[in-house]
């Protein structure tokens, strides 16, 4: 028996930006016995599910759904496209980004790392006009893809894919356009087909309300077509067999089946909401959380209001405190869970998850944690956090001015 006892009374606040709380109807879901996978009953949920996530990923292509987490999505996104030594264009927003190009190179591409120098980059979206510039200069079509990260959950800066689009084309460069919307899909706006995204990679853990383990690609026709010659080594990772497969609600390999019983109902609340409806309340908590840090005086890291991130914010502490000793005061005295400081902002920030299941009532319950906790540990705040997102959340109930701190 899994010892439980580190939790005290009431419900653990897991505020971190995924893996996000886990909605009792989608807990519900999962406890249903496991069926045959290569049974009756599994092709119709496997169709069920596959044709739902499309309307999440806002393309009429295939999605393929891999029993793995986030990292795996990756590894298959370049292996399916790419051959050995090719060079990729890929851009630093933060730490997940860093990751990317770190496995491109284990698998033996040739990444050049664009963005701003130092921790600039960490603080602003990716700069579309360095791509295109960049793209510009390679007439021999020496780059074989751009990839991006659209949602950087180590900072809560979100990147304009479009713009991404626009820089590629303008540049009329034949790259393919592989985006990581891990922490994105479902709670930021995306738009696979209409962005002409040809990868995009994204996890169960954090928008869709499921816990770990299920990750994805969605695919376009000129991605499939790359996957025909790419060189790479794969073979657990290879589209063409599971889109075969998936034609008629199979997998070639015992697929999740619980964490798909979990997917579908996700599928169920996000659509019933209507995923514009489950946008407008991310961009809302968002904001409100926003008036909270600048109330207190402190420094929100994303340094660009137009790309303020409606999945977490990412809060600066001052100078003199270790971000980790503030998070440790509020998990102690709190019973909850904040975002750490990744890579270069270790110690220098944490981070506020508001996604998934997030409202009014668990993002003010989460603020009030962070002000005791910060107040705790002796930083001297200018005012109320909570003060100010309880104005923000009942004078802005409807119609919020999405992106205004
Ligand atoms: N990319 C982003 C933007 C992420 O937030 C994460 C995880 O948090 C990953 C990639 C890695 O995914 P995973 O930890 O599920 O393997």
């Amino acid at each position: 028996m899994l010892k439980l006892d580190f939790h005290p009374a009431g419900r653990h606040f897991l505020q971190i930006p995924g893996p996000s709380p886990v909605p009792d109807r989608i807990l519900r879901a999962m406890s249903y016995p496991t069926i045959d996978h290569r049974g009756p009953e599994f092709g119709a949920l496997g169709l069920q599910v596959l044709a739902g996530i499309k309307k999440i990923f806002k393309t009429e292509q295939p999605v393929v759904i891999y029993p793995a987490s986030g990292t795996g999505a990756w590894e298959a996104a370049l292996t399916n496209t790419l051959s050995p030594g090719d060079t990729v264009l890929m851009y630093e927003t933060g730490h997940f980004a860093t990751l990317w190009k770190k496995m491109a190179e284990a698998l033996g591409l040739k990444p050049e790392f664009l963005g701003l120098p130092g921790i600039e980059g960490w603080r602003r979206g990716v700069q579309a006009d360095l791509i295109e510039e960049r793209l510009r200069k390679d007439g021999g079509h020496q780059i074989k893809a751009v990839c991006v990260v659209h949602n950087e959950t180590s900072t809560g800066v979100t990147s304009d894919i479009a713009s991404v689009r626009r820089a590629i084309d303008a540049a009329g460069h034949p790259a393919l356009l592989l985006v990581d919307t891990i922490s994105g899909l479902a709670s930021a706006d995306y738009r696979h087909d209409e962005w002409g995204v040809d990868v995009t990679v994204s996890g169960s853990q954090k928008g869709l309300m499921l816990p770990p383990g299920i990750s994805f690609n969605a695919v376009s026709k000129k991605a499939i077509d790359a996957s025909k010659s790419a060189r790479l080594p794969k073979a657990f990772w290879g589209w063409a067999k599971i889109i075969e497969m998936n034609a008629t609600g199979y997998w070639p390999y015992t697929p999740n089946t619980n964490l798909l019983y979990g997917l579908a109902e996700a599928l169920d609340m996000i659509l019933g909401e209507g995923l514009d409806n489950t946008f407008a309340r991310h961009e809302r908590l968002a904001l409100a959380c926003r008036k909270a840090v600048t109330a207190w005086g402190l420094e929100i890291q994303c340094a660009d209001p137009s790309v303020y991130s409606p999945v977490l914010t990412g809060v600066m502490t001052p100078e003199g405190f270790d971000a980790d000793a503030i998070r440790k005061t509020i998990y102690e005295n709190f019973d909850m869970s904040l975002g750490t400081g990744l890579g270069k902002m270790k110690g220098k920030m944490f981070r506020i998850g508001h996604l998934g299941e997030a409202n009014d009532l668990t993002l003010m319950a989460t603020l009030a944690g962070c002000e005791m906790g910060l107040k705790l540990a002796g930083v001297k705040l200018a005012g109320s956090g909570v003060q100010a997102a309880m104005e923000a959340l009942t004078t802005q109930k409807k119609k919020p001015d999405l992106k205004v701190a």
